[in-house]
């Protein structure tokens, strides 16, 4: 039994690495893993075996489920920073070192305008998540200058939780159905969250590069603010924002 825990145990902790479990039917049996299998949906049974879906993220912080928080989900690359590699920006905030097979990059990062205040003033009404197909290392080193302390981003999630489809040209998408959070509560913010799943929940943004004018994250702020509380379902609210700022709402179409 003990060896079946720790085996689910580490899967759980590693589920960023993890889509699929597979249980046999025996072991459900045997050790009465009722918990984990009613924590994560069951996709299929064949030939004795479980196939079960493991949410990407950890079940929400008590504390965070007691307020009843909504979670917005955040892109990280020209949806809160642009960066250029190995070439300095004109302007930039600050740079990172990511090592790869073939030597180091530097990165130059620009922060989009009021992306300091969005977090700040978010920390403590949202789930924070941000879901990047980039890869660990260069998400963490921009993600450890934004949120320094570690106590704003609740979840960080990388490329290696995106779906890749078949194709040698497919660009990895992001199924926020993987989650594990009610999709009624969820707010996501890419800036081509086109090439992603569940557009309905999508608060479109402009791709940010230098326009150091930008007042994306800004209008983003005042609706999040303002829907923090509600009840109603997320995707409605959005949609109702975008009918109302006017019917050409930019990102919009
Ligand atoms: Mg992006």
């Amino acid at each position: 039994m003990k060896e079946l825990e720790t085996k689910i145990t580490n899967w759980k902790k590693e589920e960023t690495k993890w889509r699929v479990v597979v249980v046999q039917m025996a072991d459900v049996q045997k050790y009465g893993i009722m918990k984990f299998l009613s924590e994560n949906p069951v996709l299929g049974l064949d030939d004795n075996i479980l196939y079960v879906q493991v949410h990407m993220l950890p079940p929400m912080a008590k504390s965070d489920r007691k307020s009843n928080k909504k979670t917005l989900v955040l892109d990280l690359d020209e949806t809160l920073v642009h960066s250029t590699v190995n070439k300095p920006l004109k302007r930039h905030d600050f740079a990172i070192q990511c090592r790869h097979p073939d030597g180091t990059s530097i990165y130059y990062v620009l922060k989009r305008p009021w992306v300091d205040l969005l977090l700040d003033e978010l920390r403590n009404l949202y789930e924070i998540v941000v879901f990047t197909a980039s890869n660990k290392e260069y998400a963490d080193a921009i993600l450890n200058k934004l949120d320094p302390h570690g106590n704003i981003i609740r979840h960080r999630l990388y490329r290696d939780s995106c779906i890749q489809l078949p194709g040698p040209k497919s660009k990895p998408v992001k199924d926020l159905s993987t989650l594990g959070r009610n999709l009624r509560k969820v707010i996501f913010v890419d800036d081509s969250y086109r090439h992603h799943c569940q557009q309905e929940n999508a608060f479109p943004v402009r791709r940010f590069l230098d326009d150091m004018n930008d007042t994306e994250l800004l209008s983003l702020l005042g609706f999040c603010k303002r829907i923090a509380n509600s009840e109603s379902d997320a995707r409605t609210l959005i949609l109702s924002h975008a009918i109302s700022r006017h019917n050409g709402c930019p990102g919009w179409n």
